[in-house]
């Protein structure tokens, strides 16, 4: 039995039709319908000369022993979010499902190096805001004492969302021991962005994860009367929000692979009849290089200030969250590169803007680096999410191929 990249396809429509509706895949992470994926998965296992266990952070371990104890880790989520696409994290799975098949017909059941599927529990983080819940389990970066008091919009809490499922918040830390022997990780992706397609390529090489700086903003000025404030006299906390909106184009402009959003905007009063006295902003700024995003948060604070007192008002920065850039392991990426090369001629390498399970692998310190596949429009976390079937099958043979490759690498440096 070879490498069946058509399985994969056929396996991601049977799931999506198990596990989707009309609005989409609805395989959010601690409820039913996502144990139904779990459980449909579990079926595709029957058969293979593997282990199969879940671990203490609800992520699930399919292990095909080899002759070596190193081992060479694959993964994905079949966790979605709600009205989310059929093939954001699921990809991953069934496509290294058939890596972990052709290893086993390959090898009569005992590859060279111990070969593992893993399927992280809640990656996406949508029912409880955590998102990389079960791969932060297994890195040891989680923060269960904050976490488990989070409630969903039902107010059920996660402690008692993860019991019904079988996790207990208490022993997490336990996943940890799966960290042990792992020589490597690869991990299968949809861009979810519209690089790869603008590019005309259906692969790309991920070269880390970018991290990201995210700030609350807030401009203070004067309310006051809109019509008996002369122009010249207000202090307009707007105007000097609105100047930064614009101002950070420039300021990431400079970088080609930089991102800078102000994605929230309140004004207070918030009146028709007011000058706005109070402007709550929140600025997300990622990149690769940590250099570049230190240098773009200095310029904006910078800017914020400069515009804040063109219009007479002041301003505030308050960090909501930060994580560094996690750049993916350079030997591997070589790696990827000539796998993706091989599989469809050409290759390009592209940061990831999202987070993914791998970032919290690399943190870890397990060398790790992703692969992604194009995305139809750039579109994903939706419904019309999408990737041509082609590319879907062009993506299973070029993890495969990566996979190969990893193994060779496992052998020869340890
Ligand atoms: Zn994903």
């Amino acid at each position: 039995m070879s490498l069946n990249p058509k399985r994969t396809v056929a396996e991601l429509k049977e799931l999506r039709e198990l596990t989707g509706d009309e609005n989409g895949a609805q395989r959010v992470a601690w409820t039913d319908v996502w144990q139904k994926a779990r459980k449909w998965f579990a079926t595709k296992l029957v058969g293979l000369p593997i282990e199969h266990h879940y671990d203490a952070a609800g992520n699930n371990w399919i292990t095909l022993r080899g002759a070596s104890e190193k081992t060479l880790l694959i993964g994905g989520h079949l966790d979605s979010v709600p009205n989310g696409g059929w093939l954001d994290g699921s990809l991953n799975v069934l496509a290294g499902l058939e890596v972990l098949r052709r290893f086993a017909a390959e090898f009569k059941g005992k590859p060279p190096v111990t070969i593992r599927l893993v399927d992280w529990a809640d990656e996406e983080g949508a029912r409880f805001g955590r998102s990389l819940l079960g791969s932060s389990g297994f890195a040891g970066t989680h923060s269960i004492a904050a976490d488990r008091v989070r409630t969903d919009k039902d107010g059920i809490t996660m402690e008692d969302a993860l019991r019904r499922c079988g996790v207990h918040m208490d022993h997490f830390q336990e996943a940890e021991k799966e960290r042990a022997n792992a020589a490597a990780y690869i991990e299968l992706h949809i861009e979810q962005g519209p690089v790869l397609e603008k590019l005309g390529l259906p692969l790309g090489v991920v070269l880390g994860t970018k991290g990201v700086e995210r700030h609350a903003i807030t401009f203070y000025g004067q309310e006051a009367h809109s019509g008996a404030t002369p122009m010249k006299q207000r202090k307009d906390a707007l105007a000097a929000a609105a100047k930064l909106a614009l101002e950070i184009r420039n300021i990431a402009g400079k970088h080609s692979d930089a991102v800078c959003t102000m994605g929230s905007l309140k004004t207070f009063p918030g009146i028709v009849t007011a000058v706005v006295g109070r402007c709550e902003a929140t600025l997300d700024q990622r990149d690769l290089d940590a250099k570049v995003l230190a240098q773009m948060y200095r310029e904006a604070q910078e800017a914020s200030k400069r515009f804040a007192a063109e219009e007479s008002c002041t301003v505030e920065w308050s960090r909501i969250w930060s994580i560094e850039p996690i750049p993916f392991h350079s030997h591997l990426v070589e790696l990827c590169e000539q796998a993706v090369r091989e599989i469809s001629g050409n290759s390009h390498r592209l940061p990831s803007g999202p987070l993914h399970d791998a970032a919290e692998v690399s943190r870890a310190g397990i060398p790790t680096v992703m692969m992604f596949v194009q995305s139809l429009r750039g579109i994903s976390h939706n419904k019309i999410e999408d990737t041509r079937e082609e590319h879907l099958e062009m993506s299973v043979a070029a993890l495969d191929k990566l996979a190969t490759k990893t193994v060779d690498w496992i052998l020869k440096a340890n």
